[in-house]
């Protein structure tokens, strides 16, 4: 019998269901159209907690994922790479994010090694060690009737499956261009250079309040002029294409609470990755925290 059903196949989702089934648990994730159409394979995915405020939570949550990723990156885990990385122009006032061997490097730069996750190949490795169906819910009363126990990772579908209306997109647009063999990350207000195995992420917006999916041409020259204007050698590079994603943000932060026979576990902006795997053990502690009656037949 199915103990768990995880609403949503995003990062938040499958970081929670194998967290769940190592627990013991038996869970099956309902994720519609599988890691293409999430939100998550379209991010950067570098681990750094942007537009996330500080709490307590955040913290602890943002520096377990950072020690799980740095952990399976030595395993030999599909998609991972760990980035040298530069942060330029960016306060050092208050650096509560601060991993292991971070350096101040000036009095508004520092560097230190991020997690970096390709989600188009990470994505499908989580997929394989947990039991997925493809299928959605108008309601999560659908998922509630079908296992004693829901996690609603359904991201910025959250807003009106809750309901919760302190839910928003910040749209974010990318740029991918060709790698020549670039393995810094360098970031700074208003742009970042992210190289991955063949491709380099070049960024990028946040739009609060903007549904639009659809690239911008104007803003995609406005990255690359930017990103050229950081790091040089990227000026020029073959241009792979643009992608547009909607941030699952929320204010107040990420809600990872227990309601009933729900977990609630979305809203983490423009930090899905960085958060993941310390979510997921919130949410696995909050699976432990009370015996869920089975789901009543009428
Ligand atoms: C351009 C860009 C760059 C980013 N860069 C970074 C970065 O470098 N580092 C970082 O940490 N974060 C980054 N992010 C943020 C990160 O992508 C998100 O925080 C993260 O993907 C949210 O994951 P999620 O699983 O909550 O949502 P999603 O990936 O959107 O997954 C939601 C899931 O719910 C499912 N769902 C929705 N509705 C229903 C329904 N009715 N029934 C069933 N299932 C449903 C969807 O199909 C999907 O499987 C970036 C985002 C963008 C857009």
């Amino acid at each position: 019998m199915t103990d768990a059903i995880v609403v949503g196949g995003g990062i938040i989702g499958l970081t929670a269901a194998v967290r769940l089934r190592e627990a013991g648990l038996d869970v099956e994730v309902w994720s519609p159209g599988g890691p293409a159409r999430t939100v998550s394979v379209v991010s950067a995915a570098v681990w750094y907690p942007s537009y996330t405020d500080y709490s307590p939570s955040v913290q602890r949550w943002a520096l377990t994922a950072y020690d799980e990723f740095t952990r399976q990156q030595a395993a030999g885990v599909p998609g991972l790479a760990l980035r040298p990385t530069r942060n330029v122009a960016m306060p050092t006032g208050d650096l509560w994010w601060a991993p292991p061997g971070l350096s101040v490097t000036g009095p508004s730069s520092a560097e230190f090694v991020a997690p970096l996750a390709e989600m188009a190949v990470y994505l499908p490795w989580l997929e394989e060690q947990v039991r997925v169906v493809r299928r959605s819910v108008s309601s999560l009363d659908d998922a509630l009737a079908a296992a004693p126990l829901v996690v609603n990772a359904s991201g910025l579908a959250a807003r009106t499956l809750v309901p919760d209306d302190a839910v928003f997109p910040a749209r974010g647009q990318i740029v991918l261009v060709r790698n020549p063999g670039l393995t810094e990350s360098v970031r700074t207000p208003g742009a970042y250079v992210h190289p991955r195995s063949s491709d380099v992420v070049l960024g990028g917006t946040f739009e609060p309040g903007s549904w639009d999916l659809t690239p911008s041409a104007e803003v995609t020259d406005g990255i690359l002029a930017r990103t050229a204007a950081l790091v040089p050698a990227v000026a020029g590079l073959e241009v792979l294409g643009s992608r547009v994603g909607l941030r699952p943000c929320r204010r107040g932060g990420p809600r990872v609470e227990r309601e009933g026979r729900v977990i609630h576990a979305y809203g983490h902006g423009g930090a899905g990755m960085t958060l993941s795997w310390g979510c997921a053990a919130e949410v696995v502690r909050l699976a432990e925290s009370q015996t869920p009656s089975p789901p009543t037949t009428v």
